[in-house]
């Protein structure tokens, strides 16, 4: 006892006697505390849970840096100019502009873009966005009919979507958020007007009339938001019962994870929680966090923030090669801030960040002037070419192109605007947090109501330090809540010069309440250590991590032109370097297996580019000679570590994964002892030609050995003879050296209810002999069943080359998913 006195007193003084202060005013705490209220910014209204954080209105926060620079760039990219790129974005005719709400393009994209558009307008007070922005807000603000609609009347007719007779919600959900944005840099009561009698006439839609319709049901939680922001400005009751009914029509994400379309995920799956600030159910509240683990543990085993879902979530589709949408970025990010706000847990900022910084840039090219629809951790090539069924989403997924990926192209732009709004947030007590870090300054009420500005100068998340200067004409007593990131053990705090003692733990913040003066300064340093994370469920692979930031394997970007305009060009992005590494690492000490290279700042703030990377590491790595391209062009799927290698070992460099655009950020680690994996060989494809074959398919698809589960199987690479029907076609293998082949089994595809391939009319196999085809004899019948292999035995042959000759059915095409010989080889 007296021992464990004794070296309390001691460390008091060596506390004291380093200058480490102990600060009364200096806490560490979970969350802001909701027993304060807020007087000066708007957050939950009574009967609804108050909220730890509230979002500032737009203008409060004036981002900075290298952040300032992404909505510069997007200003002046496709998304800032997408009505010189985008037909749905033409005036004339546009239903979004017209009185009446007739004319064309009344569904999601004129407003998907508007979102975006009128904040990164707003922020930037960019005088030519604005005023674009107000040509469509004041067309909605005139919209309105007697009974309360707004928009888009054949949206309601069902004429824009397949709603017959009924009212489509969705792209009315997305308008509301431009005109909550116009309000609060406006203040423009018509808003409030049209919001109110808009929220009055959807109480008057039936139950089994409301929220009807796929895009409607899945994403009511948009709407619950809105009707929500507008209860706690208003305070009319009747809201409180429309919320409930929207919670009660949308899709029941407060089950389970229900539905896998990668953009209904990432703005569904925190659904409940919103619900839960009325009905105060912590199993609203639990859902919203078990949807979001489900999400990355069933298809977000890899690094980046995102899952794979390139278009849908696909079972035996979960490696990192897998992509997703860039609308799944962008609704993840605001799910994020949404639930950052309403719970305070800065864990959901960690997870925006993960998003922002690691996979959000890479879906763009640096420029902003072009985007791609898929981003995934590992991406060899970005080349125009059809990448399903490696990728579901068949066409050019991953060519950055600015007249394309129609959905992305439009809503994507709201990314950066809301990450820009979030970075800090007033709290209960009057009180501001910093919870997003990035370079920029809040102007806000706080205290007694005095208004101060806060500068945050930093280079986060490339640089470890932050500096805040507080600027007030007078002093003022208020919290400040610093976030600690989930990966900041030891957050180390000065404030005016002064080191202060702080034992803040990873996911809490630092509350420091006490009267500030002007130019009062805190410094926060966040050591940022080299981490590891092993991906167990994808081949035990690993990423490298520093920070908030993930790295990935530097692989030379060649851009070459693929369409577009010459004032808005198209590019595809081919590797110059090799990309088949694996990482040759120390577990014991990992920071012995990094070299740490700091680069100087890019002169022109766009820091999100493989050569302008501020930051890169070395490490060591040796080729794995056999993991190679598909035949699609994807990267190779991964195969068990630690892999062997008899290559040389080579110093590689890794950047940030949100500078690359071509990436490995899922590695394979090298190994040399006796649980190393050989890495095996793609199976050969045997050598076939065909009388034709479809685009999108391939003859390699003949002989890929891949499982086949069914005829309509469109989850594995097929051979068709697409575009032609009723003909008589062929296929045929082209040996190396003649075989003896005695028999033979095919697997026909057939996608009835889907496409025109069928079970053709009739086959038959010839060979070659002597420069003649010849049927080859006794084969027992030619089968033609579906969901099956046929076999066919028959007297065997020497040949060269085997060939299967097919009548397709009249009006039909057709397809084979594997064709198997039978030889005398193995
Ligand atoms: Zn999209």
């Amino acid at each position: 006892m007296s021992n464990y006195m004794l070296s309390n007193v001691v460390l008091v003084i060596l506390v004291a006697g380093f200058g480490y202060p102990v600060n009364a005013d200096v806490r560490v705490v979970d969350r802001p505390s909701t027993e304060a209220k807020n007087d000066f910014y708007i957050g939950n209204r009574p009967p609804l849970l108050p909220s730890p954080l509230i979002k500032l209105p737009i203008g409060a926060i004036e981002p900075q840096g290298w952040v300032r620079r992404q909505l510069e760039l997007q200003a002046d990219g496709f998304h800032g100019h997408l009505t010189e790129i985008s037909r749905f974005l033409i005036k004339e005719g546009n239903a979004w502009l017209n009185p009446d709400g007739e004319g064309l393009h009344g569904w999601e994209e004129p407003v998907y873009w508007l979102k975006g558009f009128s904040n990164c307008g707003y922020i930037l007070r960019n005088e030519r966005m604005i005023s674009e922005s107000k040509i469509w807000i004041e067309a909605a603000l005139r919209s309105p009919k007697a009974d309360g609609w707004f928009g888009p009347d054949k949206g309601r007719k069902g004429a824009a979507t397949r709603l017959q007779g009924r009212e489509d919600l969705w792209p009315n959900m997305i308008m509301l958020f431009c005109l909550q944005n116009y309000y609060e840099f406006t203040n423009d009561e018509r808003v409030i007007k049209l919001m109110t009698n808009y929220m009055k006439y959807l109480t008057t839609v039936s139950e089994e009339r409301f929220l009807v319709g796929y895009w409607p049901r899945m994403r009511g939680g948009d709407l619950l938001y809105s009707v929500y922001w507008l209860y706690n400005r208003t305070g009319d009751s009747f809201l409180l019962d429309l919320a409930k009914k929207v919670h009660r029509r949308t899709a029941e994400w407060e089950k389970d994870v229900i539905n896998w379309h990668n953009v209904n995920m990432s703005q569904g799956f925190g659904q409940p929680a919103t619900f839960y600030m009325q009905s105060k159910d912590p199993n609203h509240l639990r859902a919203a966090e078990r949807n979001w683990r489900k999400i990355r543990n069933m298809y977000g085993q890899v690094p980046g923030g995102m899952f794979g879902g390139d278009e849908n979530c696909r079972p035996g589709f979960t490696g990192p090669r897998q992509a997703v949408e860039t609308c799944g970025m962008v609704e993840m990010m605001l799910s994020h801030e949404i639930l950052l706000t309403i719970t305070g847990d800065a864990k959901w900022a960690d997870r925006c960040e993960d998003v922002a910084f690691n996979s959000l840039p890479a879906a763009f090219t640096p420029d902003l002037k072009a985007l791609h629809y898929l981003t995934s951790p590992n991406m060899i090539l970005c080349d125009r070419h059809n990448k399903s069924p490696g990728l579901q989403n068949s066409g050019p997924m991953l060519l950055f192109d600015p007249h394309r990926h129609r959905c992305c192209q439009h809503n994507t732009g709201h990314g950066w605007p809301y990450y820009a709004e979030h970075l800090w947030m007033a709290t209960p007590g009057n009180g501001l947090a910093a919870v997003l870090y990035a370079p920029s300054q809040v102007t806000a009420k706080v205290g007694d109501g005095t208004e101060v500005t806060i500068t945050e100068e930093t280079r986060y998340p490339f640089g470890e330090n932050i500096q805040l200067t507080i600027t007030t004409a007078k002093p003022v007593r208020f919290p400040l809540y610093l976030r600690v990131p989930a990966w900041c053990e030891n957050p180390k705090l000065t404030i005016n010069g002064k080191k202060t003692a702080v034992k803040a733990r990873p996911g809490a913040y630092i509350l420091i309440d006490r009267k500030w003066a002007d130019g009062d300064t805190v410094d926060l340093n966040m050591t940022m250590k080299i981490t590891l994370t092993k991906w167990t469920k994808n081949k035990d692979s690993v990423s490298v991590n520093r920070g908030p930031l993930t790295y990935s394997l530097k692989i030379g970007e060649k851009y070459v032109r693929a369409g577009g305009t010459e004032k808005w060009p198209a590019w595809e992005i081919h590797p110059t370097t090799p990309w088949n590494y694996g990482l040759m690492l120390n577990d014991k000490d990992l920071s012995s297996s990094f070299r740490i290279v700091r680069k100087a700042w890019p002169d022109d703030n766009q820091p999100f580019e493989a050569n302008a990377a501020p930051i890169e590491l070395r490490t060591k790595a040796k080729k794995i000679p056999a993991w190679q391209k598909d035949r699609l062009g994807l990267v190779g799927k991964l195969q068990p570590s630690p892999a062997k290698s008899d290559e040389p070992t080579e110093t590689v460099a890794l950047v940030p994964m949100g500078c690359a655009r071509l990436r490995i950020s899922a590695f394979p680690t090298i190994g040399t002892g006796p649980d190393a994996h050989e890495w095996e060989q793609p199976p050969k494809s045997l050598p076939a030609t065909a009388s034709h074959c479809w685009d999108g398919d391939t003859v390699a698809a003949l002989s890929d050995k891949l499982p086949v589960s069914s005829s309509s199987d469109n989850r594995i690479p097929r051979f068709t003879w697409w575009g032609h029907k009723g003909t008589t076609e062929w296929v045929q293998y082209d040996f190396e050296q003649p075989k003896k082949v005695s028999g033979a089994a095919i697997y026909w595809f057939d996608d009835t209810g889907r496409g025109g391939c069928r079970i053709p009319k009739s086959w038959r196999l010839l060979y070659r002999d002597a420069g003649q085809w010849r049927q080859v004899s006794n084969a027992g019948g030619y089968v033609l069943e579906k969901d099956k292999f046929n076999n066919v035995k028959f007297d065997p042959v020497q040949t060269s080359s085997l060939r299967l000759e097919v009548q397709l059915q009249p009006n039909f095409s057709a397809g084979i998913l594997e064709w198997r010989i039978d030889t005398n080889e193995r």
